[in-house]
């Protein structure tokens, strides 16, 4: 079960965050204490001025330069390093440096999807009570086996979780949905039944039904913030669940 963001450190100032996930050195020792530097204008001058790729490459970047420290990383944190990171982590790092340069409270305005209601509605919450699932020991790769297609035993998948660099270069890509999955799986898989990765074509060839316990094994796995919003229209009571794009609404004109 997840604990909730703790607020006690941005009440206390410290601008310091233990990360859902954390980062392994090769040794394979793993690291979790961040600690982030405040924003300047320097910064949002880059964010808004630069043209990026993507979404995700622009949180590389928002990343690399507000990250001041990770405990036990000597090597400095750039782009490449941040990319790196896991989604869950780099969402939880960008809620942290939400909740420091604007506030905990998230105010946004969404349609109601139901056609005979279409009002707007206000949505409220507070970054400190998302849940945050965290990993406890999380190892740098997972195992999971799947159900042979034709009955026969088992296939015995080692996967890593998805990382930013997996984002962007899905966004590079520009995929219909099913290829970006395939695209996911040859990265992410890192080994099936000994036999070494995943190709593209071994993806595609992979079952509906495998490859949707893969992205639930993925669901349950991976470390980080629960960006689902749970909410109902108040004059209709339509459910009008969404996650919470925490990419766009940190960085407004990120694409
Ligand atoms: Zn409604």
């Amino acid at each position: 079960m997840g604990a909730s963001l703790p607020s006690t450190a941005v009440e206390r100032g410290a601008r310091w965050l233990q990360l859902p996930g954390g980062v392994f050195d090769a040794a394979g020792a793993r690291h979790r204490d961040v600690w982030l530097r405040e924003l300047t204008g320097a910064d949002e001058e880059l964010l808004t001025d630069r043209v990026f790729a993507s979404g995700a490459q622009r949180a590389s970047v928002l990343l690399a330069r507000a990250i001041a420290k990770v405990e036990g990383i000597a090597a400095p944190i750039d782009e490449a390093f941040t990319a790196a990171l896991s989604i869950g982590d780099r969402d939880a790092l960008l809620l942290r440096l939400r909740q420091f340069e604007v506030g905990d409270h998230v105010h946004q305005v969404k349609r109601c999807g139901n056609p005979e209601c279409g009002r707007k509605v206000d949505v409220d919450f507070l970054i400190s009570e998302l849940e945050v699932r965290t990993a406890e020991p999380l190892a740098p790769t997972l195992t999971l086996t799947l159900p042979r297609s034709d009955g026969s035993g088992e296939l015995r998948l080692t996967l890593r979780l998805p990382t930013g660099a997996d984002q962007e270069a899905l966004a590079a890509a520009a995929l219909p949905p099913a290829q970006a999955n395939s695209l996911l799986l040859s990265r992410i898989v890192l080994d099936v039944d000994g036999r070494g990765p995943l190709s593209r074509a071994a993806a595609h060839a992979l079952t509906l039904a495998q490859r949707n316990r893969i992205a639930e094994f993925l669901a349950q796995q991976a470390p980080g913030p629960d960006l689902a919003i749970d909410v109902a229209c108040p004059y209709c009571a339509a459910p009008m669940a969404y996650d919470f794009d925490l990419v766009a609404f940190f960085l407004p004109s990120a694409r």
